[in-house]
């Protein structure tokens, strides 16, 4: 038995796939700089001929990823919207794709704006937790699933099991974007999905230093169309930062351990607080899909989402006072980071569908870092004081 790839999940983060580099014995993965290889005569090569196809850094961390989300094989790309347009690359002009309704806005605007019109695919927006409201969705073009959850910033949780069911069923490929997750917290290929996604940007690599994507496919056969779109296309991670990603992989059991407490901790500060109309977050028993939550997830995560009371002047007046958490977009570093969704993150939505979606001016999202919880609850209290 191969304990590197079989064990534990904290011990697979930072054994899988890893071996020692066979020339000196490093234990950690070389930065392996290259774009060519040598050949000792024309066709005759280690398997190794050009680095958009093949580099050691790059496989390393595709290797660990494949084995964390319990895949075929995993694809490292340059952004995690690299990744998205990659999977949608597997489709033919004129499929349709059924997709959650509180979806990333950039994936809204690549799905609308650049791969609708460009391909000719076309996109439903459906409440995946409405079945009815799916197979009203639903046409005979309809090739694909695509789904978030917890959805970016309402936190609404879909179930994945059902839905997993249900693509398999009408023979539509799903794909679940694992990204407010990691596969510490939910592995969605267990649930029968045919491809997880990732802006590795966010927890995977967790410390806010690169910019990078992943797909793990669950199938040999679906692996081997991605590595092709992968090389073809060519966005793929370069060696830098796929050495950092790998090195941020070997810490994620515990970040995301860490995360989960951390922002438990800071949900009950929060719901309790005179100053505040309601805190979201799928760890708290108060949480409308808490069960839901416990089911498919490992601990809640490190999201947030709460709505201050009195709208935008005392909300900005809070984001002001903070002191530990950083005013910035993104999400899953080991740093808390905070934001205000309508002028920030999802400023480019109509105001008309913000509301709907129930994101006021009272909102803030936040990612809660690995910090000590009693800081960051004394930060938050002491900046709603003067909100
Ligand atoms: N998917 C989700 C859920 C995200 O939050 C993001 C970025 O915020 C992306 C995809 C896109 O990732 P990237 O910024 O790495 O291109």
């Amino acid at each position: 038995m191969n304990r590197k790839n079989t064990g534990g999940f904290a011990t697979r983060a930072i054994h899988a796939g890893q071996k020692p580099d066979p020339v000196t014995g490093a234990v950690s993965m070389p930065i392996y700089a290259v774009s060519t290889y040598a050949q000792t005569a024309p066709g005759e090569n280690t398997g190794f001929v050009y680095a958009r196809g093949q580099n050691a850094t790059r496989f390393a961390l595709e290797a660990a990823l494949a084995n964390l989300e319990g895949g075929a094989s995993a694809f490292a790309f340059a952004s995690g919207l690299a990744a998205c347009d990659a999977a949608l690359a597997l489709l033919p002009a004129g499929s349709h794709i059924i997709a959650a309704d509180d979806l990333f806005g950039g994936t809204v605007r690549l799905f609308d704006r650049v791969r609708g019109p460009a391909a000719g695919l076309s996109f439903s927006y459906v409440d995946l937790n409405d079945e009815a409201a799916i197979a009203a969705a639903a046409r005979p073009e309809t090739r694909m699933l695509w789904v978030e959850t917890p959805t970016n910033p309402m936190l609404k949780i879909f179930d994945l099991e059902k839905l997993g069911k249900l693509a398999a069923t009408r023979g539509w490929m799903s794909v679940c974007d694992n990204t407010f997750c990691s596969p510490a917290v939910q592995r969605p290929l267990d649930y029968g999905f045919d491809l997880s996604l990732h802006s590795t940007t966010k927890y995977i690599n967790g410390h806010s230093d690169i910019i990078g994507g992943a797909i793990i496919a669950r199938t040999k056969e679906l692996a081997d169309q991605i590595k092709f779109i992968q090389n073809a296309v060519g966005a793929i991670q370069g060696p830098f930062d796929s050495f950092l990603c790998l090195r941020g992989i070997k810490t994620l059991a515990l970040r995301m351990e860490r995360h989960s407490a951390n922002a438990l901790a800071v949900a009950e500060f929060l719901a309790a607080h005179p100053k505040l109309e309601r805190a979201l977050y799928p760890g708290l028993k108060s949480f409308a899909q808490h069960e839901l939550a416990r089911r498919q997830m490992r601990g809640g995560s490190g999201m947030i989402t709460a709505t201050l009371r009195g709208g935008l002047q005392p909300t900005l007046r809070f984001l002001k006072s903070l002191e530990l958490f950083t005013l910035a977009e993104s999400l899953g570093g080991v740093e808390s980071l905070i934001e205000h969704p309508a002028i920030m993150t999802h400023a480019s939505l109509p105001a008309e569908t913000r509301r709907a979606l129930g994101i006021d001016d009272g909102l803030v999202r936040i990612s809660v870092g690995i910090e000590d919880a009693d800081d960051l609850i004394a930060d938050l209290s002491q900046a709603l004081n003067r909100a």
